[in-house]
């Protein structure tokens, strides 16, 4: 029986976890639960899953919270430190890092430096504190599995040997992209994209902020970078391809000509069961794949022109140090903006790219850097977008 820390309980990779674990009763047990500010969903999840403790937001919301649920046999608690905690607790075995954005990352580097195997969904954590990140997971000797649905893609198609022995084999990396909701669409037509519009993904069912990262292509970038630290290497051995259909999750690219991939129907339940039952494989309910209802996959260049996050995140990989950390904050304090209506769809990259080009980048030696860098980088945004630079 596997303890779950499940770190980011409400959203959309936490309810398909929870999905996973009602399938599995004799396999896995919700020991811990988080969420931000949905007192009515977590309230639900108590009732169904009876964990030991659950962390809210706020004092206010924890309160909410113990008061619905006050006939259960919890400890409801709050804040930062609380969630440091439930992922270090020792009846947990494993954390789900579901948390949307840099808010993870204290939560995450606490599960791992506990040594507890690590399911990592939040990319923004490895993105901005790259080096430090990975550094911890192997003084530890955590097992990290990428649950990202690309990176998870990938795993699945490297050799299943420690880290850096399959590099003299492998090629390139070629990670795919859905395109998102604005593939097809003009620079004239993005001008007035809404935030509904944007959220409407193609063919993933996800939460508010991945969405519009997925319209923007940021999303592409922040796993760009996510795959250069997970499987050590540089942008120039990842390729990125357009993939309309997302039936390839991506791909690894052998010396010998050799391709392989892992596909499947587009559904997170996927690499959540295959990183909660590694090395084995379980049910998850997703329908087979029929390539023949399908017919047809389809591959296509990014258009870094139309989406120039993509290139972003490579500028930001080779400036190195600080410069993700400040991309990351940046794309975070515009995607927040712009689902307030208070910058439109194609600023979210130029206020992006004005961040990076301006922000004090700096080496990275402790988390202290990168959290001092992404509260500058925060601040610099939001001067930007309340001081009207846009218009
Ligand atoms: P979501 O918005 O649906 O859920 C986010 C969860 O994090 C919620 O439980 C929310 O309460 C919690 N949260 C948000 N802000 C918080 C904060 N400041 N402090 C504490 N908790 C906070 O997001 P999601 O789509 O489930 O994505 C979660 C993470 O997984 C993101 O990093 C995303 O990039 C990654 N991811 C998601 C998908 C997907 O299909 N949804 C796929 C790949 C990777
Ligand atoms: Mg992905």
């Amino acid at each position: 029986m596997q303890g779950i820390c499940l770190l980011g309980a409400t959203g959309s990779i936490g309810q398909s976890t929870l999905d996973i674990i009602s399938l599995h009763p004799d396999k896995f047990r919700l020991i811990s639960a988080s969420a931000n500010h949905s007192v009515d969903k977590m309230a639900q999840i108590c009732r169904r899953f009876k964990p030991l403790r659950v962390v809210m937001g706020s004092e206010k919301t924890r309160d909410e919270l113990a008061r619905q649920c006050f006939d259960l046999d919890i400890s409801f608690e709050w804040g930062a430190q609380a969630l440091d905690s439930i992922a270090a607790d020792s009846a947990v075995d494993q954390v789900m890092a579901a948390i949307m954005g840099f808010a993870g990352l204290s939560p995450t580097l606490s599960g791992i430096r506990a040594g507890k195997r690590t399911l990592l969904a939040n990319k923004e954590s490895l993105v901005t504190a790259g080096k430090l990140f990975m550094d911890e997971v192997a003084r530890h000797d955590v097992m990290l599995l990428p649950i990202d649905s690309e990176h998870n893609a990938i795993y699945q198609s490297l050799p299943q040997t420690s880290v850096g022995a399959h590099k003299k084999d492998v090629s390139k990396i070629i990670l795919t992209a859905s395109g998102g909701p604005f593939r097809t669409w003009s620079l004239e037509e993005m001008v007035s994209v809404t935030p509904a519009q944007a959220c409407k993904h193609p063919n993933w069912s996800m939460g508010q902020k991945i969405s519009i990262d997925s319209a923007t292509l940021m999303n592409k970038g922040l796993e760009l970078i996510e795959a250069c630290w997970l499987f050590d290497v540089t942008p120039n051995e990842v390729d990125v391809v357009v993939h309309p259909e997302s039936i390839i999750h991506s791909m690894v690219s052998y010396r010998d000509g050799s391709v392989l991939s892992q596909m499947g129907n587009p559904d997170m339940k996927i690499p959540i069961a295959y990183g909660m039952s590694w090395p084995d494989r379980i049910e998850t309910s997703v329908a087979p794949l029929s390539l023949i209802d399908i017919g047809r996959l389809n591959f296509e260049s990014p258009d870094v022109v139309r989406f120039p996050n993509l290139t972003l995140a490579a500028d930001a990989w080779f400036m190195g140090g600080t410069a993700m950390a400040v991309l990351n904050a940046a794309n975070e304090v515009a995607v927040d903006a712009f689902l307030h209506h208070k910058i439109g769809f194609l600023d979210i990259a130029k206020l992006n790219e004005k961040v990076l080009s301006t922000a004090n980048i700096v080496a990275v030696n402790e988390l202290e850097d990168v959290l001092e860098a992404d509260k500058m980088a925060r601040r610099l945004a939001l001067n930007m977008v309340y001081s009207g630079w846009l218009l």
